[in-house]
């Protein structure tokens, strides 16, 4: 990877910079990538990403690929957070569950589009640092579990949309139990190496199907998912 110009001459990456850099990915990486929605680039537009990711990493965070964000997890490539948020096609007013918090710059997108959004992460110290990160943000609207995303949250069902930000082997039965009428879920199924990104939606006590394009994740692992490690 090319280091950034500012390093180079011994500039610190101002503010500046970064809303350069960010402006930069929504125009080349997501228009580019074919997202035509102008609320997800908008809303794309205005999340600071470097701030999602660990300080060593901020001068990667606009490029379009995923970053690390420890525990073995990643934040994902902003093309493919930016088709699973058009995917949704969510309104304001709506409310929306991810399963999969990671880093919380996916829940802070949602916020940015929806009127309430919950998320699911199962590994404590990401779901922890995603919650400071919100709120240093500004974000307000938005509530944390942490705990096995693969079984929904049942008590604050249905949801107008449901976002699964890892991949399982088949769509787990209780998601779908958990959406609205003309509610769509968006996730990645198939084996660990090779998964498609598939949407669904709830339509009169059916569920149809459409396939959105190949995608690769980390595994959901819990009841619905793949077995614990
Ligand atoms: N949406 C995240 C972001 O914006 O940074 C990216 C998430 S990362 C690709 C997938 C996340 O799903 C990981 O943080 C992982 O720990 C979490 N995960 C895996 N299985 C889960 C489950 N059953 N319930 C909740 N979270 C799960």
């Amino acid at each position: 990877m090319k280091e950034h110009p500012y390093k180079k001459s011994g500039l610190t990456v101002s503010q500046q910079d970064y809303h350069i850099a960010r402006k930069r990915m929504v125009e080349v990486h997501l228009r580019g990538g074919g997202v035509r929605d102008e609320r997800v680039l908008a809303a794309m537009g205005k999340v600071p990403r470097h701030l999602f990711v660990e300080e060593a990493l901020r001068e990667q965070a606009y490029g379009d690929y995923p970053l690390n964000i420890g525990e073995g997890q990643t934040i994902s490539q902003p093309l493919m957070v930016a088709i699973m948020t058009e995917a949704l096609q969510l309104a304001a007013g709506e409310k929306v569950l991810e399963v999969g918090t990671g880093s919380g710059y996916q829940t802070a997108i949602l916020c940015e589009l929806a009127s309430e959004v919950y998320s699911i992460e199962r590994i404590a110290t990401l779901s922890h640092r995603a919650r400071r990160i919100l709120y240093d943000c500004g974000y307000i609207r938005f509530q944390l579990r942490i705990g096995d995303g693969s079984r929904g949250w049942p008590e604050a069902a249905p949801f107008d949309a449901i976002i699964v930000t890892a991949a399982g082997p088949a769509l787990p039965p209780v998601l779908l139990k958990q959406l609205a009428e003309g509610g769509r879920l968006v996730m990645p199924i198939g084996t660990e190496d090779a998964q498609e990104l598939r949407r669904v939606r709830r339509q009169q006590g059916k569920f149809p199907e459409e396939t959105l394009g190949a995608c690769r994740f980390v595994k959901l692992i819990g009841e619905y998912g793949w077995k614990g490690e």
